[in-house]
């Protein structure tokens, strides 16, 4: 490895910068953009990514000359510090702190405080003057030392409560109980000197190893931990939940400590330029008088707010640090502004204040939830720093999920009964069942129950417990703690430090203003407001229509998009729905749930029985009825926009009855012997029903039932025109393979419908047209074309059938082609670009060198899909078409299509 491996940072220069994220990490690139700005920072260096990497293959081994490059960084650092790394009389310390590509909060390890001995500590003491801060820093050294080179690096994994840290945190507590204290505060430097002893002995008898003294070999011993961490059983569950490949590696920045916790004129916090709840355009932050970094996010002290507008309910009785220090917070909110505009965003920053003097320490994209992503845009917009391109492409069409997402009903939640209140860290409602731990979060959830996860404080091993649960709930932290985190990333539900909360985690219990709770028991959570009920309550839809920016971004992102978005709706309830999200038709009418109501099935059940056409007839002609009664609903809702109506799709026998004693009722409902019944159920088998006797093949063996389903549209069409609503039915074919099957079905749909026409006295203009999901349909395209007027492709069967996976089956094996990698993705879920897109895109072609203006579209499960919908939009399609509550996802996905 002849590359550069080490890259300095400080006094206001660096050898690298922002955009070298993938070789420094996210917070080294960032450290190095901060010092090249003129930012103060702790001066430091960070080791490559590429180091990691080669550590990871070679099983440890660093590469050649990084020893060498290392030495004369520190020596960089040592002479702009002006002090000495080991040095007896002026020591340095060093933090080491990991930093991948992209932020993964908490994931990783840092340790704090490096180079502290037996040397150091007396020449300390005399620097600073304190020693009760040396101790304390030493004893911090010693728990994360213990915890993440001692033990997590070298693979051990204690018990629940047993690590190494709890067990010193747990003879810490022994030390406040004996003494009578309740803060760590309260401590004083001969305590401290005397837990450190204690802690020594501890750390020699669980783990067998003494804790070194020498300061060379804490600093490499870090360095190794924090590379090792990057395989850590928490980092790897993170990415894989993140989809960050695996092969990134982390970088170890080495950086010159500074200390928040020298005394009243020291502090430590996390600030965002901008409010992650909300986006509204306030600095927003939380600070500890006289702590290391690590308090703020791990949520032992509840902090204090920054300024006047960060107070929240638990912090409005403390000073802020606007008030109490009022010249150190102008300069941090100077610095807010050059970061934002620097960087175009909002940033998630941590500083510390040593002794009156302010560093920072980190800057970062701030994670957001949708909400406030879409605010940040708009506003950052409208103040000129981003375009109109970039706001929309701020906002990832996941996240308008979000603003889609359910609220506690008003009406239910003014009744409830109150159980406590705590910070909103995730906005939205929730309700589920209470667990205590994370993995049990998991496996219920596994068993499809909905659970809200309750703990004293969550860490980065909670993850999987917390994407499991509806919501998170945790007594301790502010707005900053990693649960409030993780939960905004993931637009999760979540309310933090609500105090009143008293959970013994061991005996699955809690206690609440004198309620007791305990596993399995339901609440609700108001993430909006902060405040969590006892029992169920109902959730609402939520109404993206009222959010102003929500409404301005989607009228940017419509301008720019080329995609039509329409939706799949087989009710008029689903189509208004879809309509108020913004559909612009529908681009799929499944038409078999019109047989399965109580009052059709029976004559639908008669038309499958009846011997010969003139019984199939006569029981179609009780249905007639009843479609065009759903046709007119649909139509008028849909208004103006055009309707795509799926002719009958599924075989015959998934609507006869399967067991016995359902068999007998409808024998007897329609008086023919349970034998008839079961004969016609044996002869309607199948061995393979999905490629047997469904789609086209039923009108071509029935004609009768295309006629009357195209009937029943057609009327429908006719009676509405007739008042005045502009109507625009599309019949489509399904499960056609070759153009005769489409002729053949088109010349029924055509005779029908003129007939109709001709009866009523209007004229509607209507389509004919085919599904393309048979892949010998997208072969043969230009034939079908020159049948069929539009094409929709039907990509679930088309991905059935191109896999030969059944849909229904494959939940037997996909999961472990996913993990084994045998497939990227789950193809039902995104389309398979590479193969069945081909498909695709030839079937678009060949049909349009038939028919130049054919339209195309989509309407499989692929249609909301954001990376599927840029596939359609790069193959020509006209349009897409999904679920309702997808479609808001769909138009802003479609932008990002146009823009990229
Ligand atoms: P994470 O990525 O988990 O946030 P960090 O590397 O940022 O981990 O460090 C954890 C905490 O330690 C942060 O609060 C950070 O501000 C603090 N910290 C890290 N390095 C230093 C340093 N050189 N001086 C003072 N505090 C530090
Ligand atoms: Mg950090
Ligand atoms: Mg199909």
């Amino acid at each position: 490895m002849a590359t550069k491996q080490v890259y300095f940072f400080g006094d206001g220069k660096a050898e690298g910068n922002a955009k070298m994220k993938e070789l420094l990490g996210g917070k080294g690139a960032n450290l190095a953009e901060m010092s090249r700005l003129g930012i103060t920072v702790p001066a430091g260096f960070t080791i490559t990514t590429e180091v990691c990497t080669y550590f990871m293959k070679t099983g440890g081994k660093y590469p050649e000359g990084l020893k060498q490059e290392v030495e004369t960084a520190l020596k960089k650092v040592e002479k702009i510090m002006e002090a000495r790394f080991g040095d007896a009389r002026n020591p340095l310390l060093f933090s080491v702190r990991s930093g991948a590509r992209a932020s993964m909060p908490g994931m990783m390890e840092t340790v704090l405080n490096i180079g502290l001995n037996s040397t150091t500590i007396p020449g300390l003491i005399t620097k600073a003057g304190n020693k009760r801060f040396v101790y304390d820093a030493y004893r911090r050294l010693i728990m994360m030392y213990s915890d993440v080179v001692m033990e997590k690096a070298v693979g051990i994994e204690p018990k629940e409560g047993m690590g190494i840290r709890a067990q010193l945190e747990h003879e810490m507590q022994k030390m406040k109980d004996a003494k009578g204290v309740k803060f760590d505060l309260e401590l004083d430097a001969d305590d401290l000197k005397k837990l450190v002893q204690i802690f020594k002995k501890k750390i020699k008898q669980v783990l067998k190893k003494d804790f070194p003294d020498d300061p060379g070999e804490q600093l490499w011993g870090a360095i190794s931990a924090v590379f090792r961490s990057w395989n850590g059983k928490r980092a790897k569950a993170y990415r894989k939940i993140e989809n960050i490949p695996d092969d990134w590696g982390t970088a170890v920045n080495v950086q010159a400590m500074v200390f928040g916790n020298l005394g009243q004129n020291s502090a430590t916090g996390v600030a965002f330029t901008r409010d992650p709840a909300t986006g509204e355009n306030k600095f927003y932050g939380e600070f500890l008088v006289n702590a290391q970094g690590e308090d703020v996010v791990a949520g032992i002290r509840t902090p204090q707010a920054i300024n006047e507008v960060s107070k929240t309910d638990a912090s409005k009785h403390l000073p802020s640090l606007e008030e109490l220090m009022p010249e150190l917070y102008k300069q941090l909110a100077k610095i807010r502004t050059k970061l934002e505009k620097h960087y175009r965003d909002m940033q998630d920053i941590e500083f510390t204040i040593q002794d009156g003097k302010l560093f920072m320490l980190q800057t970062r994209v701030g994670k957001r939830n949708g909400m406030a992503a879409v605010r940040m845009a708009v506003e950052m917009c409208k103040e000129g720093l981003i375009s109109k391109e970039e706001a929309i492409l701020r906002v990832k069409p996941e996240q308008l999920d979000e603003l889609l997402h359910p609220m506690l009903d008003p009406k239910d939640e003014a009744k409830a009964e109150k159980l406590a209140g705590g910070l909103p860290a995730g906005p939205g409602g929730a309700m589920g069942q209470i667990v205590f731990t994370a993995d049990d979060a998991e496996a219920q959830a596994k068993q499809g129950k909905k659970v809200i996860l309750v703990r004293n404080e969550t860490s980065p091993e909670d993850v999987h417990g917390m994407k499991a649960a509806q919501a998170i709930l945790t007594a301790m932290g502010g707005m900053t703690s990693h649960a409030a985190l993780v939960a905004r990333g993931w637009g999760k539900c979540c309310i933090v430090g609500c105090g009143a909360l008293n959970i013994n985690a061991a005996k699955k219990v809690l206690s609440v203003n004198g309620k007791r709770l305990r596993e399995g028991d339901w609440i609700s959570l108001n993430g909006t407001k902060g405040v969590v009920y006892k029992d169920k309550i109902g959730l609402l839809p939520a109404d993206p229509g009222k959010n102003v920016y929500y409404k301005e971004l989607m009228t940017w992102a419509d301008k720019l998009r080329k995609l039509g978005i329409r939706t799949n709706a087989d009710t008029p309830d689903d189509a208004k729905a879809a309509r108020n999200f913004g559909a612009e038709g529908i681009g799929l009418c499944r038409t078999e749930h019109m047989f399965f109501g109580p009052d059709r099935i029976t004559a639908m059940r008669q038309m499958i029985l009846a011997d010969d056409e003139a019984g199939r007839k006569k029981a179609l002609k009780k249905l007639l009825p009843l479609q065009r009664k759903d046709f007119i609903g649909i139509f008028k809702v849909m208004d103006g926009l055009p309707v795509t109506i799926r002719t009958l799709d599924p075989p015959l026998h998934e609507f006869l009855p399967n067991d016995e004693v359902s068999q007998r009722e409808m024998a007897k409902q329609m008086g023919v012997s349970v034998e008839a019944i079961q004969a016609k159920v044996q002869s309607l088998h199948e061995a393979n029903p999905m490629l047997g006797h469904r789609g086209c093949r039923l009108g071509i063996t029935y004609p009768e039932i295309t006629a009357m389903q195209v009937q029943a549209i057609i009327e429908a069409a006719c009676h509405v025109a007739k008042q005045g609503v502009k109507v625009h039915p599309e019949i489509m074919i399904p499960l056609v393979g070759t153009k005769q099957e489409l002729e053949n079905q088109r010349n029924v749909a055509v005779e029908t419908a003129e007939k109709v026409m001709q009866k009523a006295g209007v004229r509607v203009k209507y389509l004919v047209g085919t599904m393309i999901e048979i892949p010998r349909a997208a072969l043969t395209a230009d034939q079908v074309a020159e049948v069929a007027e539009f094409f929709s492709f039907g990509t679930n069967d088309l991905t059935q059938m191109t896999f030969g996976y059944s849909r229904d089956d494959a939940v037997k094996f996909l999961p472990d082609y996913l993990s084994k990698k045998i497939l990227p993705a789950e193809p039902f879920q995104t389309l398979d670009q590479e193969g069945v897109g081909q498909l695709v895109d030839m079937g678009i072609q060949r049909g349009r060198a038939t028919r130049k203006d054919l339209k195309v579209g989509i309407c499989g499960e692929h249609g909301g899909d954001p990376k599927s919908i840029d596939f359609c939009h790069r193959v020509g399609m006209n349009y897409v078409s999904c679920s309702p509550f997808r479609v808001p996802i769909a138009r802003l996905a479609a932008a990002h299509a146009a823009t990229r």
